[in-house]
């Protein structure tokens, strides 16, 4: 008798807000969005507070950001971490590339990169801070590509577009690109959805992966939301919190927005009910690259 094959490794999601401030539009985007596609594949659906920028955050905004996602029926299928709690392994991972030879601590101000566009290429000689920033050594010819699901193939020269880019800043504080990078790996996270503003910072995730020996997961970027001016919502805007009290218009708007079809929600009196309505009939092929204009989001109460 043959043995069964091993368990396929479980699909996995996350949505992954920075705590700036309430959760806008285009978070519930790609909460929802992230949450849908999850759960199209079978899989499961994590949250993850990245709140690792001090002074950018909001007292209490990472608590008011998951009881709105509550209200709108978007709960973690697991422990919600906060990136706040996880330096030991982002430490661990950046021994491990100072140890390789793939870091670099660097002692070069803001100012000395001016000359280059803010790209670093090499150390400039000058002044030694007490704590310098330390930087992933990106060599010519480290071109990365990737096919996203939703933008399809994308392609970035990270050494002439990016140059060495930060991994510890010279404050301290740990850079976006490798928190994102160790936690997904932590996390087991195989598919990222996102929105299309990160879609610049993919290439650079990919070489941290291939640098720290980890898997590349699946990426999908979802349309950027703009403003009634054309122009890209601003993530700390708090032009447009979404309201939890009052979820359904949103969600609708949402589930629009990613190009599936109203009818399928008309029905739904309830985020229960229009979250499984929505499972139903989702098709992920639906989901449009370009940009989606923001929604006029008219309150329930308004209707009746
Ligand atoms: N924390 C990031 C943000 O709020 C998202 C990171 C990600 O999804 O990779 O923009």
């Amino acid at each position: 008798m043959t043995p069964p094959p091993p368990p396929a490794p479980p699909r996995r999601g996350r949505f992954a807000p920075s705590p700036t401030g309430p959760l806008h539009f285009g978070s519930l985007l790609a909460a929802l969005g992230s949450w849908l596609l999850a759960r199209h594949a079978g899989g499961e659906w994590l949250v993850r507070i990245e709140d690792l920028d001090p002074p950018r955050e909001v007292p209490g905004a990472a608590e008011a950001q998951l009881r709105t996602l509550a209200a709108f029926g978007l709960v973690s299928d697991g422990p919600v971490v906060r990136q706040s709690e996880r330096g030991a392994l982002y430490q661990a991972a950046l021994e491990r590339l100072l140890a390789g030879g793939a870091a670099f601590e660097c002692h070069c101000s803001r100012s000395a990169l001016a000359a280059d566009g803010g790209i670093h290429h090499r150390c400039r000689a000058g002044g030694r801070r007490d704590t310098p920033a330390v930087r992933l050594r990106v060599p010519p010819g480290s071109t990365v590509a990737f096919e996203d699901a939703i933008q399809g193939r994308c392609a970035q020269d990270v050494h002439a577009e990016v140059g060495d880019f930060v991994l510890r800043r010279a404050d301290g504080y740990w850079a976006y690109q490798l928190a994102v990078v160790v936690d997904d790996a932590a996390q087991g996270i195989t598919a990222v959805v996102r929105g299309a503003d990160l879609l610049d910072s993919t290439p650079r995730q990919i070489l941290l992966q291939r640098a720290l020996g980890l898997p590349t997961p699946a990426y999908a970027h979802l349309p950027l939301v703009l403003g009634a001016d054309g122009r890209k919502l601003s993530k700390s805007l708090a032009a447009l919190p979404v309201d939890g009290d009052d979820p359904l218009p949103a969600l609708r708007a949402a589930w629009q927005a990613l190009g599936q079809p109203p009818a399928a929600l008309r029905g739904a009196g309830s985020v229960p009910a229009a979250l499984a309505a929505a499972q139903a009939a989702f098709r992920p092929e639906r989901i449009a690259p370009g940009p989606v204009p923001a929604p006029v989001i008219v309150p329930a109460h308004a209707l009746e």
